[in-house]
């Protein structure tokens, strides 16, 4: 099967920089939902003191994460923020003490099986880092541990831009492969392969020298071809398996992971310290000094660019991620969100739109889409509000990747549009649900 999608500039300006860690900001704004699934509720009011750890939003329900204090200092207040789907949720606002002191429950975990793992992994806050969210416990979660074969690491880090990963690969790299050590041994999984983008050979060769050290992990070296990182085309990529339509990595026996909470998961193992803090890249042609930070959970997007030496311009846009997947931010008073690896400040060249033209029946988005979707007839179905059409032309499998919207030569909307028609199919097939 060959291999789809496009060929992206890489813009690693910030690869060769390891992250630098600021003094933390004067407040920071935790929203109570950094994950998909229910918010969690607030444990904290204002005026209580906090220290860096303690728990201050406990997860509501099985899909959901407990929230910890990024900073040490006083509650200022419980606030309710635009987040980026634009739903509003409580956030809690902490004026640091400048001291980061810790909270002095943290202490490593005691983990002696399978129940106790999932238990430590729920409780250390995390969720996917690459940028999905998901509440990491819920992959592990299962009756029949024959059920987990291979475990793929997410390393390809395909977006323009980003190093966030890159950078856990080179200094963090020993806590990578404890994570793998934890996984063979709560989950019985002997299989892991690490997929990585040509476009990192420092990475490649770390990796590879601390997998030449471990049983059963190899080192898969993809061609540098967005978006390698998909979740459905890296487990293609490297272990041929097909994910069925609607269907999970472990339909076909794997559990796909991000190179980074795989890292963090191994170092809260060790030290109990929940996720409180994230390597973000800040880059983009509107940033003074690109580089890498480590920041604490909430801190905002103006304190960050400030952190980055500040702005040289203007930002045209700014974005949550990297061009390809991003979100544009609401505010620069938006929070760094567990999920978050990097914010994009675009001057008004890299964010100028270019004009769209009618479509000329080419068929590049087509032949580019790594789903084989048809963003052209999808387009016609939500022009016509035909959502049993939308069903047909599977539009709910699109993962939003943008490569038929880049390589497009009329520069049409489509991925915008694909999202507008997921959202018409989502509200048809509800509705059928409902018998309406
Ligand atoms: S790539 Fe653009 S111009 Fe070509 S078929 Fe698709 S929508 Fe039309
Ligand atoms: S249709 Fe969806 S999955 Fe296919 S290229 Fe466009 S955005 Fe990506």
């Amino acid at each position: 099967m060959k291999l789809h999608g496009i060929h992206v500039p890489h813009r690693k300006n910030t690869a060769s920089l390891p992250p630098v860690r600021p003094e933390p900001p004067k407040t920071v704004t935790i929203p109570m939902s950094m994950h998909i699934g229910r918010p969690a509720k607030a444990l904290v009011k204002r005026g209580d003191e906090v220290r860096v750890g303690t728990k201050i939003g406990e997860a509501d329900g099985y899909i959901s994460s407990p929230v910890h204090a990024s900073v040490s200092g006083k509650v200022q207040k419980i606030d309710e923020i635009t987040i980026m789907n634009g739903s509003k949720v409580a956030a809690v606002v902490i004026e640091s003490d400048g001291l980061q002191t810790p909270d002095e429950s943290i202490q490593p975990p005691e983990v002696h099986d399978l129940d106790t793992f999932i238990d430590a992994v729920k409780n250390s806050g995390s969720v996917g880092l690459g940028g999905a969210g998901f509440p990491t416990f819920v992959k592990f979660v299962t009756k029949d541990l024959s059920v987990f074969q291979e475990v793929v690491i997410n390393a390809a880090e395909c977006e323009p831009y980003i190093t966030s990963d890159t950078r856990t690969m080179l200094d963090r790299g020993e806590s990578v492969f404890k994570g793998v050590e934890a996984l063979k041994k709560y989950l019985g999984i002997k299989k892991f392969i690490i997929g990585i983008e040509n476009n990192k050979p420092e990475a490649i060769a770390n990796m590879k020298r601390l997998a030449s050290q471990t049983d059963g992990v190899t080192v898969h070296v993809l061609p540098a071809m967005y978006p390698q990182g998909g979740e459905k085309v890296l487990v293609y990529n490297t272990t041929k398996k097909i994910i069925p339509k609607g269907g999970l990595p472990l339909d076909v026996g794997v559990i796909v992971i991000n190179v980074t909470t795989l890292a963090f998961i191994a170092e809260y193992l060790e030290t109990g310290k929940p996720l409180v803090e994230k390597c973000i890249t800040v880059d983009g042609g509107a940033v003074r000094e690109p580089k890498n930070l480590v920041v604490p959970i909430g801190t905002t997007i103006a304190d960050v660019l400030e952190m980055a030496g500040g702005l040289k311009t203007d930002p045209a846009k700014v974005l949550y991620g990297g061009p390809m997947m991003g979100i544009a931010v609401p505010s620069l008073d938006s929070p760094i969100l567990k999920n978050t690896n990097a914010i994009i400040a675009m001057d008004a060249k890299e964010a100028k739109p270019p004009r769209t033209t009618p479509c000329i029946s080419c068929g590049a988005c087509i032949n580019h889409c790594p789903l084989r979707l048809d963003p052209r007839e999808i387009a016609r179905a939500y022009k016509l509000a035909n959502a049993e059409e939308l069903e047909k032309l599977c539009v709910d499998l699109c993962m939003e990747c943008g490569c038929c919207s880049y390589i497009c030569p009329a520069h049409r909307p489509l991925v915008q549009t694909n999202k507008l028609a997921k959202a018409v199919l989502r509200n048809y097939q509800n509705s059928k649900k409902e018998g309406k």
